[in-house]
């Protein structure tokens, strides 16, 4: 496995891969952990070489988010991509990826207006931003998203889409511990009481899916999940949204056959988690 923190040598050894490689790109933060492994694991299966990517992307957090303090640990990650079988990974600095102050701001139409692209303004816009880029560098032929960031799997479908990146996206199922807290690198934060109430998340959208044919409007769905939060003292709801789950738009009616997808973020303490669940399947 060959580690790159310059974008130049990266960009020679990817112009020696043969031209007609399948090629996987698995963009990370690193923190790596089962969550990250099952995506990279599925693209070691499905491809010539794999490339995984480690960068925390300073345009995709707010100014008073966790920028700083989000959890690294560039030898452990490097020794699991190792197992794994990765053949290249690409760890730029900042100053690598944002030579100077950027000037490009991408406004994202409708698929941002709701969920996290609501909840962190500019969060949306510095993820569009940094996978452009990375699609640019990697020129991989399929990249590897998890469906625990719903909402930026949809918009960077879009992306690929609409700016005609030559590629594949391939969305990859949520791994969740054994209780059914989906694997986060943030879940290191919390306390022991935080980890106990933090399956406020989990099991709420289990409920939801389980009960759906109770269910007749938004507003039960709402009213159910706020009636959850007193047994879970140390959450707080940032926000609880039933989304059509191709448009992300707003659902009028529950039960005529369309994609019903639920979305959670909650704080425990000062960290952020989130999940989602489709509902009518
Ligand atoms: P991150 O390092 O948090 O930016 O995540 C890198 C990639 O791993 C993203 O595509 C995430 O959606 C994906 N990912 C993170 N956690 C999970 C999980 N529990 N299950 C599946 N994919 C995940």
């Amino acid at each position: 496995m060959q580690v790159f923190p310059r974008i130049s040598a990266f960009r020679a050894a990817r112009k020696k891969l043969p031209a007609d490689a399948r090629i996987g790109l698995v963009p990370t933060m690193g923190a790596l952990h089962r969550g990250h492994a099952s995506l990279v694991k599925k693209s070691v299966a499905e491809n010539d070489f794999t490339i995984v990517s480690i960068f925390v992307n300073p345009t995709q957090f707010g100014p008073n988010e966790d920028y700083e303090q989000y959890p690294r640990d560039l030898d452990k990650d490097l020794a699991l991509l190792d197992e794994l079988g990765v053949d290249m990974v690409f760890t730029p600095s900042t100053t690598e990826i944002y030579p100077e102050t950027s000037h490009f701001y991408f406004e994202i139409r409708q698929l941002a207006d709701r969920l996290c692209g609501r909840s962190r303004p500019g969060h949306m816009n510095g993820v569009v931003q940094v996978v452009s880029i990375l699609f640019h560098l990697c020129e991989p032929t399929h990249a590897y998203f998890g469906l625990k960031d719903y909402q930026q799997c949809r918009i960077i479908e879009h992306l690929i889409r609409e700016l005609h990146f030559p590629l594949k996206l391939v969305p990859c199922s949520i791994v969740r511990e054994a209780d059914g807290l989906a694997f986060s690198s943030r879940n290191v934060y919390l306390s022991a009481g935080q980890r106990r109430d933090a399956l406020f998340l989990y099991h709420t959208l289990r409920q939801l899916k389980k009960n759906f044919a109770q269910f007749q409007t938004v507003d039960e769905l709402q009213a159910f999940v706020q009636a959850q939060l007193p047994r879970y003292p140390l959450v707080k709801l940032d926000y609880f949204e039933v989304l059509h789950g191709k448009t992300l738009q707003p659902l009028t009616e529950l039960h005529n056959g369309e994609h019903v997808h639920a979305f959670l973020a909650a704080f425990l303490g000062q960290t952020r988690l989130i999940d989602n669940m489709r509902l009518d399947k």
